[in-house]
């Protein structure tokens, strides 16, 4: 049997640019994982293709795929369901390929307590931490405001201690060869199982 691949997931606050980051990184030639089509409840923006980048399912089919145990997590995000179908992660790690998931945060924890030796990314923005500092040096803010900001802040750093990995997001670019080290250096692992 193939060594099982690896599990990649990359995840992070909203808005920190994921969805671009992990289109760069595909872009690329040469790559040798293959991405998981999420399944999603949300209408097909223009220009989306079913299949391609999501399955677009109705409501009572997600609902359907949750009851039978066939999701590896699920979150529903802006009234909405997001998910990752497990069968097809679970072949294709048997498979041998390393399969890569972009998800938001709530979903990256349920796969986490399921694939343990899954690889954690959490992409940061550049400034999360200097936020404070900044904030309050600034004095721009009332302190209302500046109290919300920073609570969000720390909600991520405190996030950030669940992944095994750090990336932070200045330039897409830059983002896209942190996350290939990353995978580079975990095919070196001596105690993968
Ligand atoms: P969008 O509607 O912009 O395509 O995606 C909204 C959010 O859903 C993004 O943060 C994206 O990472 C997340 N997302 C996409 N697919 C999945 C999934 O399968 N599971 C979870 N938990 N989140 C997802």
């Amino acid at each position: 049997m193939a060594k099982r691949g690896v599990l990649i997931v990359l995840s992070g606050p909203s808005g920190v640019g994921k969805g671009t980051v992990r289109k760069a990184l595909f872009d690329q030639p040469g790559n040798d994982f293959q991405y998981s089509i999420s399944m999603t409840t949300r209408a097909p923006r223009e220009g989306e293709v079913n299949g391609k980048d999501y399955f677009f399912v109705s409501k009572e089919e997600f609902e359907h795929q949750i009851q039978t145990g066939g999701m590896l997590e699920y979150a529903k995000y802006v009234d909405n369901y997001y998910g990752t179908p497990l069968k097809w992660v679970n072949d294709t790690l048997d498979s041998g390929k390393d399969v890569f998931l972009e998800i938001e945060v709530n979903g990256a924890m349920q796969v986490r307590s399921r694939i343990a030796d899954g690889v954690f990314i959490f992409l940061t923005p550049p400034d999360i931490m200097e936020l404070k500092n900044r904030l309050v040096g600034r004095g721009t803010e009332s302190m209302d405001v500046i109290n919300e900001r920073i609570k969000t802040a720390y909600d991520e750093i405190r996030m950030m201690q669940n992944y095994d990995y750090a990336v932070v997001n200045d330039e897409v670019d830059n983002a896209v060869e942190r996350i290939k080290e990353i995978i580079r250096t975990e095919h070196l692992r001596v105690n993968r199982v």
